[in-house]
């Protein structure tokens, strides 16, 4: 008999980790396959951030295909995704999180790859009722079908609650051997990751992708406001998830680095952006975002910046302001603003 072969989506989380396993338990091959979105929290941010640090570095959906002893293959679909967070057909969840396009941007990405490889069905971590809006049972059919993969797509945690699919039809895998999981509990994913033996696994996902993340989609609708139009690049979502973000008028906005980490990071954009250090004290290094600055806006952002270092009680903060093409900075010794003129309405 020839061995059946899966792709399955890996998160990097326990449920796509148990999914792929109940298969890989019936004889089959499975590969698993990840979409670098440019939204994914993991790796980056922890990597950079003080009060992250303690969180392990790994990327998880590398751990799990290490820990399940699969393939694992990394398709950055950055440029392609954005259609999906810019006009989600079926609308946003609580923030700017597409997740039910997401679900069938992927799955579709998926099937291609699957045909493409030549291998026979999809493997997803999906459980009903487990998200509010994606994991219903009703989007269940609609994910299968808008992504084309209709029934080779196979829910090994809630196969037995829904319509048999090709390789269960077919003998690929014995559907008794599979599960009947719904809702949110998360028991019994625990209990059958126990029976695997899995005791290291990432915490349920959530927290894995900045999209449903309040802040950081109140910053994204703020980029799009401002821009007039909605649009992204890679930098520009990057760096949304770094530092406090101040818009002190409507043309151009403030990242300021929070803590000598996102300052490294900050450094690595100075070309592009203006920016501004602190010389007399120490302080944060700030990008401003935006044209067509006037002696005033720089002056307002250097007393901001100023505010933020470490000579906010000094009556006079050396301030170095260098924009793109300056062979020289600029230099201003300024008053840092008072703590009660920095309106609580700048931060984005
Ligand atoms: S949380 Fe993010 S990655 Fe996950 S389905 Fe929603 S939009 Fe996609």
């Amino acid at each position: 008999m020839t061995q059946r072969k899966a792709v399955a989506l890996i998160s990097g989380g326990l449920d796509s980790m148990l999914a792929t396993r109940a298969v890989m338990e019936q004889g089959v091959h499975v590969e698993g396959i990840n979409f670098f979105t440019g939204f994914c929290v993991e790796g980056h941010t922890h990597a950079i951030r003080k009060q992250d640090r303690a969180k392990p570095k790994r990327n998880n959906a590398l751990w799990v295909a290490e820990q399940l002893g699969i393939r694992l293959h990394i398709v950055d679909i950055v440029e392609e995704y954005k259609d999906v967070v810019l006009n989600p057909q079926h609308g946003y969840g609580a923030n700017l999180n597409p997740c039910l396009d997401c679900k069938i941007f992927m799955v579709g990405k998926a099937r291609e790859w699957m045909e493409a490889n030549g291998f026979d069905f999809i493997i997803t971590g999906e459980v009903i009722g487990q998200r509010p809006k994606s994991q219903r049972k009703q989007t269940m059919p609609i994910v299968a079908r808008e992504s084309g993969a209709d029934d080779l797509l196979l829910r090994p945690l809630c196969a037995r609650n829904l319509a048999p699919t090709v390789p269960e039809r077919e003998g690929w895998v014995d559907r008794e051997q599979l599960f009947n999981f719904s809702g949110r509990s998360r028991k019994p994913q625990m209990a059958l990751a126990e029976r695997f033996g899995l005791e290291d696994y990432a915490q349920p996902a959530g927290g894995c992708c900045f999209l449903t993340d309040e802040s950081y989609s109140r910053k994204l609708a703020d980029l799009w406001q401002h821009r007039g139009e909605k649009r992204y690049e890679l930098d520009d979502i990057m760096l949304l998830k770094v530092g406090r973000h101040l818009r002190p008028r409507p043309h151009f906005k403030l990242i300021v680095a929070r803590e000598e980490g996102e300052s490294r990071f900050l450094q690595g954009y100075r070309k592009q952006f203006t920016y501004l250090e602190t010389l007399s004290h120490g302080g944060p290094l700030t990008l401003v975002e935006g044209d067509e600055l006037s002696a005033e806006d720089l002056t307002l952002a250097a007393r901001i910046v100023a505010r933020f270092s470490q000579g906010r009680d000094a009556e006079c903060v050396e301030v170095a302001i260098t924009q793109p093409g300056d062979v020289e900075p600029r230099r201003l010794s300024i008053a840092p603003l008072p703590a009660d003129d920095v309106e609580q309405s700048w931060y984005v």
